[in-house]
């Protein structure tokens, strides 16, 4: 289970990294974020969630049920979009609210 991290859409804000429960992304000296230890990596999904612009891709295999697709995010205020894109390029969003978190 891993993410990648494409560096050209990375505009270096070092969120990924700061939130990485196992201290797995680093920044480059190009401010980049550059995941060191992927196969480390247990897919809890909080750099995915921090990430301003899409950057990172969680890779949903068949370890965790997946088929091969691959899933990134968008915020916008407390609503988090699950964009995830399937092998055969169709989308499904999935979309969650964090003040609804807040409820119970
Ligand atoms: S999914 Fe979790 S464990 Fe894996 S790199 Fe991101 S923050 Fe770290
Ligand atoms: S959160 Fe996204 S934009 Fe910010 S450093 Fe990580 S990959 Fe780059």
């Amino acid at each position: 289970m891993s993410i990648t991290i494409n560096e050209e859409q990375c505009i270096g804000c070092g969120r990924c990294s700061e939130v990485c429960p196992g201290t797995l992304i680093e920044m480059t000296a190009q401010h980049k974020a550059a995941i060191l230890y992927p196969r480390d990596c247990w897919g809890c999904a909080s750099c995915l969630k921090e990430c301003p612009v899409g950057a990172v891709r969680f890779f949903l295999g068949p370890d965790i049920g997946g088929r091969g697709a691959v899933m990134y995010t968008k915020r916008n205020g407390s609503i988090t979009q699950w964009i995830i894109t399937k092998p055969d390029g169709t989308q499904t969003v999935l979309e969650t609210d964090s003040r609804a978190a807040n409820k119970y």
